[in-house]
């Protein structure tokens, strides 16, 4: 398996945005992420590219995306105060999503960081 190399890679984990991070990887998965801290070395070591588990779940069972995107709909549609909650470790055009999507729903919006 191969190992590429990759300078000056973006850690995305904090909220630091450390920038100075170096990967080796193959097409798998990151082996080594040198100058990133713990949880940096955590985020980047823990993710591959392995089809691991169900694209989703629903109560539980394995589903299709539209099956739970289906359900996610249903379950805020009939919510009397839906929580956007989370958004850590996503991008900012999905966080901008989650925030008009909670502005359609009459919700509200928290981050991990509340904890
Ligand atoms: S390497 Fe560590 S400090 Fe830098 S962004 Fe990642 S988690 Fe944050």
């Amino acid at each position: 398996m191969e190992m590429k190399v990759i300078e000056h890679a973006t850690c995305t984990f904090c909220g630091c945005v450390c920038d100075d991070i170096e990967l080796h990887a193959d097409e798998t998965r990151i082996h080594q992420a040198k100058r990133a801290c713990v949880l940096g070395k955590a985020w980047f070591l823990n993710h591959t590219a392995e089809h691991k588990y169900p694209d989703a779940l629903i109560d539980g069972r394995p589903a299709t995306v539209d099956e739970a995107i289906e359900a996610a709909a249903d379950h805020l549609y009939n919510a009397d105060m839906p929580l956007v909650y989370g958004m850590s470790n996503t991008t900012c055009e999905a966080q901008k999503e989650c925030v008009e999507m909670a502005d359609l729903l009459c919700g509200l919006v928290d981050s991990h960081t509340s904890l």
